[in-house]
């Protein structure tokens, strides 16, 4: 039995972007660099989205699995806009 790797499952995975038009977005980038400690999007999310560079929370959403998770863990801050892509755009997913 071989062993497959987390992101050689994710690449299985198709992604449409819907280009100019993120499905998530940062409110306001002035609340994660100055109240948010510990940054928890940067670690969490399963697909990459969020990186830290120099005390900036940057997002790109090409490859968001829609998972939620940094909905959830921003919920005290409220400091993320999250949508659903449009029909058509996003994530499709490969069973197997
Ligand atoms: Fe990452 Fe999930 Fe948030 Fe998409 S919904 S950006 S995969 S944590």
């Amino acid at each position: 039995m071989s062993i497959i790797k987390v992101e050689e499952k994710l690449y299985q995975n198709r992604y449409i972007v819907d280009e100019n038009r993120p499905h998530i977005y940062i409110k306001d980038a002035a609340v994660c660099e100055k109240e948010c400690k510990t940054k928890p999007c940067t670690f969490c999310c399963p697909a990459n989205c969020y990186t830290l560079d120099a005390g900036e929370v940057t997002l790109v959403t090409d490859g968001c699995l829609e998972c939620g998770t940094c909905r959830v863990i921003c919920q005290d801050l409220g400091n993320i806009s999250w949508n659903y892509p449009r029909g058509g755009y996003g994530i499709s997913y490969k069973f197997g």
